[in-house]
């Protein structure tokens, strides 16, 4: 076992919860309505080791959706698909420096990187885009399924992906800017993109499993329940690396610096943490901060590395 004492670490954690709970910041995300109607103080904390041990506080058996922590998903799902050559001559790996939907290209005319809605809608262009829409759906959805260790917690809201579609004007500029650039690849039909784009937000799974599955990038990919191998090494390495510099929107930087943790944070409040070769964590809470990243998640995160020396550099 990884973590030999884990009863006093769960302790600890329990602590943290407790502490950040009283953080009644930020606000729930409202520019897709159906968001805006969670309870605002939910919170959940799940922990699973690489070696399986799982811990939960909170509200960790509620769905909430998944939103931009699809896009990390996504893009470990075209690496393993194309390889990191192909991906790369559609998306970049740099910081965009500004917002999540921000409507801006690089010097290449491709999108920054595979973490902000450009990216990802490219990065699902590039998924199995030969096969039906449903197919390809399950596709994604088997592919959750074997990093959560296939406990069939994966659903779909279809309320927020129906709200969603009728607040994507953003995502629609971006598809048809990238297209206009011929960003994409050959024969990519862009509503359909889209499509795949929103409804990939909209899957729902709940903290406990969300968890299981950041636990399967901090164990090269391979799930620690079920010890099926997912993705390669190297997609984890390149998914790690891009989270890490630009999981946390405009706060990537900052959290890179002050937590030292590959990282992917979503407009529902939920946030996806990853301690290579230790454990996956995952958090959820619907209240916001002025980038985009829940309150709770973030204080949480901090008062973690403040306990233990999780900061990539503490080694140092
Ligand atoms: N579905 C959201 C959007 O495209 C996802 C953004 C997010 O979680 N930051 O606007």
């Amino acid at each position: 076992l990884i973590i030999p004492d884990f009863n006093s670490f769960c302790k600890e954690i329990m602590s943290i919860y407790e502490l950040t709970n009283k953080n009644k910041g930020g606000n729930v995300a409202t520019y897709i309505p159906q968001l805006g109607r969670v309870d605002p103080e939910k919170y959940a904390i799940s922990i699973c080791t690489v070696s399986g041990q799982q811990f939960s506080i909170g509200d960790s058996t509620e769905d909430f959706c998944i939103q931009s922590i699809c896009k990390p998903v996504n893009y470990c799902m075209v690496l393993e698909e194309h390889g990191e050559d192909v991906v790369h001559q559609h998306v970049g790996r740099e910081p965009s420096g500004i917002g999540f939907n921000g409507l801006v290209l690089n010097e290449n005319n491709l999108p920054h990187n595979p973490m902000i809605n450009a990216g990802a809608i490219m990065t699902c262009s590039l998924i199995r885009p030969e096969l039906e829409m449903a197919d390809r759906f399950e596709y994604v959805l088997n592919f959750w399924n074997k990093i959560t260790g296939h406990q069939n917690a994966m659903g779909f809201n279809n309320s927020v992906y129906l709200s969603e579609k009728e607040t994507a004007d953003r995502n629609f500029a971006l598809g048809y800017y990238m297209k206009e650039k011929g960003a994409f690849p050959e024969h990519t039909n862009l509503l359909n993109t889209l499509e795949f784009y929103f409804q990939c937000c909209s899957i729902q799974t709940d903290t406990n499993a969300m968890a299981v599955a950041a636990a399967t990038l901090a164990n090269s990919g391979i799930c620690p329940l079920t010890n099926e191998r997912a993705m390669e090494n190297n997609t984890v390495k390149n998914c790690l690396s891009l989270m890490n510099s630009c999981g946390m929107y405009d706060f990537s930087g900052e959290f890179a610096f002050t937590i030292g943790l590959p990282a992917k944070s979503g407009v529902a409040g939920g946030l996806m943490l990853v301690i290579p070769n230790l454990m996956g964590i995952a958090i959820w809470s619907p209240k916001l901060d002025k980038s985009g990243n829940s309150v709770k998640g973030i204080e949480f995160s901090k008062e973690l590395v403040k306990r233990y020396n999780f900061h990539s550099y503490d080694s140092l």
